[in-house]
C-alpha cells in the first residue's frame, strides 16, 4: 500500500537544517502518526511522501518557502515594555498575541530593553531550508472514526478518544 489521501502512516524522521545540526528527531521516540492530506505536515515533507510505502527510508531537501515559510521582517517588532508591566520578561519566553489580524499567533522575545520589548511571530524554523531524514514505518487506510475526526488513532486505529 503506498501513501496517498487519507491513508495513515506511521513514520519515524529527524530534521536538520542546512548546517547539519539536528533540530527535532522521533527516532528512538514514539513515531509520527497521521492521516496523509489532511494539512497536518509541511507541504515539502508531503510532498516527498506521496507513493512511498512501509520499509522505504529516504531523504528529503524542503526549501523554507516550502517548510515553514519566508521570515516576514513585519513580524519582528517592538512593543512598550509597560504592555508587560508586572511580568519578569525574558528573551527566548513565548507568548500568544493577537495579531493585526486578530488571529492568535505565538511571538518569541528577541530583545528586552528598558522601554521596549520586541517581539517576533515568525515560526522559529521559518527561512530555514530543512532536511528531513525519513523512515516509513506503516501505511494503512484510515477507519471511520479516524476520517471522521480528521486525525489518526495511533498506529493501529485503536488508541481511545482524547478530545
Ligand atoms: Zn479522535
Amino acid at each position: 500500500m503506498t501513501i496517498q489521501q487519507n491513508k495513515v502512516v506511521a513514520m519515524h524522521y529527524s530534521v536538520s537544517d542546512a548546517k547539519g545540526n539536528e533540530l527535532d528527531s522521533s527516532f528512538g521516540n514514539e513515531p509520527l502518526v497521521f492521516i496523509f492530506g489532511s494539512g497536518s505536515l509541511i507541504r515539502g515533507l508531503e510532498q516527498a511522501l506521496e507513493g512511498k510505502q512501509a520499509g522505504d527510508r529516504f531523504t528529503v531537501e524542503v526549501a523554507a518557502a516550502d517548510a515553514y515559510g519566508d521570515r516576514h521582517e513585519e513580524l519582528t517588532q517592538a512593543v512598550p515594555r509597560a504592555m508587560f508591566e508586572g511580568m519578569d520578561v525574558q528573551v527566548g519566553m513565548r507568548f500568544r498575541a493577537a495579531g493585526d489580524d486578530g488571529q492568535e499567533q505565538s511571538v518569541i522575545v528577541l530583545d528586552v530593553t528598558e522601554d521596549e520589548v520586541v517581539v517576533d511571530g515568525n515560526h522559529p524554523l521559518s527561512g530555514i531550508d530543512l532536511t528531513f531524514d525519513v523512515e516509513i514505518l506503516l501505511v494503512r487506510d484510515a477507519n471511520a472514526d479516524e476520517l471522521a475526526h480528521g486525525h489518526a488513532h495511533g498506529i493501529d486505529g485503536t488508541d481511545g478518544h482524547h478530545h
